[in-house]
């Protein structure tokens, strides 16, 4: 969990923090009328910097695992201006290196491990896309404005066909597929804020080695290793009209109801999987295109890092309560 600090305006209009860390990893939610107690694994309060969370929040160990052929996945949660975009990339002009997300920073512990090993034969290849409308958008291909087919293949699982895939080098390769991929999600939208929240987005590292067989010299074992990062659309119920006044459109309905569809179907698996009894059954992941392009994370051999993101004021005890409750079922 971590929680932002109050901003400029919320203290301005006196807001009160309605959140509390009474230690041995609880969290109370004063409601006014009553307090909500949860507990979780780590917690990040408002003072947490972005070295701490990043330092802090598992993902290295994650990043450690993609090295070594497993499909881990990091996505942030939580209601529109909770801090998803600033943990998972951080401000998007990324020109304060201390206030890196963890993209940057694990494209960075990334090289730093690979560089330890230089006889691994590493081999990434990046790619950038978003989820809007249950449509796929290739973030690194804006000119194609076809949305891209999510197929299964044996070998394969789950992919995106005719993604666009991008060898990298080099930080300054990495760093360059995001920076692409970050103006490309900006273009093409009239309200670049109401399209992040209604959008998922999901940049990926393939990453695949050679490492020499322990026990004999001369043979390889291949890894194919996955590293993804998630900003999901924003959690919030989205109102189904597009203004006060007016009748909401079909339009309107349909994208609300594939963007909740994706955040529910994600919130039925983690549900099931988290369930002992449901774990071994039927997983929805097939519901929808994000748990589609999820389902090796979420399940099989791969790992999943799940930070929910919360406001810390009282107007947004709703929505922090509804984050919570999703965050306990991830446990
Ligand atoms: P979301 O992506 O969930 O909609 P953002 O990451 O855009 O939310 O955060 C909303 C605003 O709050 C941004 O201006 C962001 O810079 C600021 N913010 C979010 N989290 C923090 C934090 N931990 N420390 C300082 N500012 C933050
Ligand atoms: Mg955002």
């Amino acid at each position: 969990i971590r929680v932002r600090p109050l901003s400029g305006s919320e203290k301005k209009k006196t807001e009160k923090n309605i959140i509390q860390f009474p230690g041995d990893g609880a969290i109370w939610l004063d409601l006014g009328i009553s307090t909500k107690s949860f507990t979780f694994n780590v917690m990040f309060e408002p003072e947490a910097c972005q070295s701490d969370v990043f330092d802090n929040c598992g993902m290295t160990r994650l990043i450690d695992m993609a090295l070594n052929g497993y499909a881990c996945t990091a996505f942030a949660f939580g209601q529109t201006g909770s801090g998803k975009t600033h943990t998972i990339t951080g401000p998007p002009e990324l020109v304060q290196p201390d206030l890196h997300g963890l993209i940057p920073r694990s494209f960075q512990y990334l090289f730093h491990l690979m560089k330890k090993k230089p006889t691994n034969g590493y081999r990434i290849r990046a790619s950038y896309l978003e989820i809007y409308n249950e449509q796929v958008q290739d973030l690194l291909n804006p000119s194609q404005k076809k949305q891209l087919a999510v197929r299964w293949s044996k070998d394969s699982g789950f992919y995106v066909e005719n993604l666009f895939s991008i060898e990298c080098e080099s930080m300054e390769d990495l760093m360059a597929v995001l920076e692409e991929g970050l103006k490309n999600r900006a273009v093409g939208s009239n309200s670049f804020n109401e399209h992040s929240s209604r959008s998922h987005s999901m940049l990926t590292l393939n990453i695949d080695s050679e490492v020499a067989d322990p026990e004999d010299e001369n043979l390889y074992i291949t890894k194919h290793g996955k590293l993804t990062f998630v900003d999901l659309a924003g959690a919030e119920k989205t109102k189904t009209s597009g203004s006060e006044n007016n009748f909401p459109t079909q339009e309107h309905i349909t994208e609300s109801n594939n963007i909740n569809r994706s955040l529910l179907v994600l919130g039925n698996c983690i549900s099931a999987l988290g369930d002992s009894k449901k774990r071994n059954g039927h997983i929805p992941y097939r519901d929808s295109k994000l748990t589609k392009l999820l389902a090796d994370s979420l399940g099989g051999q791969g790992v999943t890092l799940m930070i929910a993101c919360v406001a810390p004021s009282g107007v947004n005890a709703v929505e922090t309560m509804n984050t919570l409750r999703y965050a306990k079922r991830a446990r």
